[in-house]
């Protein structure tokens, strides 16, 4: 029985707030609280329980501490954007309460995803006893926690990792991102760049790609390789791993529109001066875009998340295949979200649950990978994430 503090009302928050409403006897009481008061309004207007509502700006750290310090939650669920994580993590410092977030620190001005900043928090939440478990989304979130399954159960040593991300979804529409765009296409059109025998190496947007044949029907699409934020954190506590990587499929329309925006300069998250305004383009092409939450009654197929893990066991080489398949249409059935933001907002709760019922403790600033990845995958295929995983 634990009181939860949600933070952020946009697709994954939505999410969130319905799979923790769907498990009374972990989260008795639920609060959401965002920027904008309505958004978490109408969200809690479609979920049976009662949940409170409230508005907060997380960047005002005096503000939330004193909606925390009324509501006095056990954790708080950051699911508001990476640019609020240092000022939630500042507030839970004050406040003593454990946090929760999906997606690492990222400054404003820079897209850069680093755990440094984050990680410069451990001494302070191990000093008050306070438990940080940062990146509990699908990707990082369930990725890490398949990593370390695999590393429990199937191999000795893991010798190479690729995370491989494909959205076999169609929403209809010319140009949209499935979760923030902002986010989304800063993510998109940085540099890639993989680990590969101690170093890092950088590859130009989009410069390696190649066909993977994914399961259960979905059939061989183009990947592409990209950098994301949970390859720092495993070959930092996996050391032995020599290569990692992280693919993502792209459909040849969402490359030909990004390409333009880059071309015309509307990707730029640099201000430029616009009848005597500072508009960011990125920001301004944001407002444009559809919002990731109205794709919900549109998108079908699915998406196909996973692992693919090569490395020894008993002496001999194991090729090995972990992955759940998440359908679009069942999400929005489910809980009216597509599967972006339903594979997001389950791991979401499912760590939170694993915080509150004691199953994963500590006291610190934790990565997925440092806990026993049985019960959360337990808990994934309760929750709505089955997974599946075959020897190659
Ligand atoms: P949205 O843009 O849909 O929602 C973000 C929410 O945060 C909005 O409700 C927004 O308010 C609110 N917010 C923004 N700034 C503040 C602030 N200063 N104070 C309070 N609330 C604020 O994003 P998503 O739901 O798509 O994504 C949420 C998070 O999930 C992001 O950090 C994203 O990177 C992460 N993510 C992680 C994934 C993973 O697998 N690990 C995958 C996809 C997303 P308002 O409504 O007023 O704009």
């Amino acid at each position: 029985m634990s009181r939860v503090m949600i933070i952020g009302a946009g697709g994954v928050g939505h999410v969130v707030a319905h799979k923790c409403a769907q498990v009374p006897e972990v989260f008795s009481d639920i609060m959401l609280a965002s920027r904008t008061k309505s958004k978490c309004d109408a969200i809690a207007a479609g979920i049976r329980r009662p949940i409170q509502t409230a508005q907060v700006d997380a960047d005002n750290v005096p503000e939330l501490v004193s909606l925390i310090r009324s509501y006095k939650p056990e954790m708080i669920i950051n699911v508001a954007l990476p640019y609020q994580d240092l000022h939630i993590m500042d507030a839970c410092l004050e406040t003593g309460v454990h946090y929760l977030d999906t997606a690492n620190y990222e400054p404003l001005d820079e897209a850069k995803f680093c755990y440094k900043w984050q990680w410069e928090y451990q001494d302070r939440f191990k000093e008050k006893g306070l438990m940080a478990l940062l990146g509990s989304g699908f990707d990082p979130g369930v990725t890490n926690v398949f990593t370390a399954y695999a590393k429990k159960h199937h191999f000795d040593r893991i010798d190479e990792l690729d995370i491989i991300d494909c959205n076999a979804g169609d929403h209809g529409k010319p140009f949209a991102t499935n979760f923030n765009p902002e986010i989304n296409i800063r993510e998109v059109t940085q540099n890639g760049k993989y680990y590969s025998e101690g170093d890092w190496v950088e590859t130009k947007p989009m410069e390696f790609f190649k066909t993977f044949d994914f399961p259960e029907g979905i059939g061989p699409k183009k990947i592409f390789l990209l950098y994301h934020e949970e390859l720092e954190s495993l070959v930092h506590h996996l050391p032995e791993i020599k290569k990692a990587r992280f693919w993502m499929t792209f459909s040849d329309n969402y490359l030909n529109h990004l390409k333009v925006l880059e071309n015309v300069g509307l990707t730029r998250i640099d201000p430029v001066k616009y009848n005597g305004q500072d508009i960011v383009p990125l920001q301004f092409l944001k407002a444009l875009l559809p919002d990731p939450a109205s794709l919900g009654p549109l998108t079908q197929g699915r998406t196909c998340i996973g692992c693919l893990i090569r490395g020894v066991k008993d002496g001999k080489e194991k090729n090995y295949y972990v992955y759940n398949i998440c359908s679009h249409e069942e999400a929005y059935t489910e809980v009216g979200s597509q599967a972006i933001s339903y594979t997001t907002g389950v791991p979401a709760m499912i760590g939170a649950m694993m915080m509150l019922t004691g199953k994963w403790k500590g006291a610190g600033v934790f990565n997925m990978e440092q806990f026993d990845p049985d019960p959360f995958m337990e808990k994934l295929n309760i929750h709505g994430l089955p997974w599946k995983e075959t020897i190659l």
